[in-house]
């Protein structure tokens, strides 16, 4: 075993149950699908290009640095082709630690209907844990563009849907938690379309996301997005008064 697999095997096994979590899921078909794990100031678990989520196992995880270069790979093995969106995430927001990207389908369709709904304060859970999932506009995958698609949103939330394509979210902890949360807003995203087709989405009130903020504070939760860039649920929601 390399030494690197060797020093970081818990957190390789971890990942390695995410990517078959994610497929079981069914938030990725055939090679979609991408996720990290930061586990070292340099050193970053990555999955493999054109390897099924559900049939990836420990030796196919590899390890890289923040510039992009393996440090190990099994043979036959490289990086997926979006490395760049998830070392461009890790080199702007040094909190996070773990990135799931998928194409789950409920979320997906939301991504294609241009709807903000998972941008507005619909469910208590979701916003005290994940805060609004934003908006990245559309740029075709595997490019420079779309790793930079992400750039104005990243201090600003952990979740993202990425226009005509799919979702991104990101955890502070460790990228079972960033799945954790991904499924949350996916959750999210069934429940809000099941309002809709039953005639409609009623919004907390500002005094509902008042409450919320004061509760996350109390207990001293992070807020959503970079540290100290963002105040409050209310400004988040409702814009700074
Ligand atoms: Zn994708």
């Amino acid at each position: 075993m390399h030494k690197l697999q060797q020093q970081f095997q818990a957190q390789i096994q971890e990942l390695v149950d995410a990517c078959v979590r994610v497929a079981e899921l069914g938030y990725v078909t055939s090679h979609g699908g991408n996720l990290s794990y930061r586990v070292a100031e340099n050193v970053v678990l990555i999955t493999p290009t054109k390897v099924a989520k559900r049939k990836i196992r420990f030796d196919d995880i590899c390890i890289i640095n923040m510039e992009g270069s393996v440090l190990y790979a099994k043979e036959g093995r490289k990086p997926t082709g979006e490395t760049p969106f998830h070392l461009r995430i890790f080199a702007r927001r040094p909190d996070v630690k773990g990135i799931v990207h998928a194409h789950p389908p409920v979320m997906t369709g939301f991504a294609i209907a241009s709807t903000d709904l998972l941008a507005l304060p619909t469910l208590p859970e979701p916003i005290i844990e994940v805060g609004p999932m934003l908006t990245v506009e559309y740029e075709e995958p595997l490019t420079e563009a779309l790793a930079q698609a992400f750039d104005d949103k990243l201090d600003y939330a952990n979740a993202f849907l990425m226009k005509n394509h799919g979702a991104l979210v990101v955890s502070t902890d460790c990228v079972e938690r960033a799945l954790d949360f991904f499924e949350m807003m996916e959750a999210a995203a069934k429940s809000l379309l099941v309002a809709k087709l039953l005639g409609g989405v009623d919004l907390l009130s500002r005094e509902d996301v008042e409450n919320l903020e004061r509760t996350m504070k109390t207990r001293h939760l992070p807020m959503p997005g970079a540290p100290g860039k963002v105040s409050g649920l209310v400004e988040l929601f409702f814009g700074k008064k």
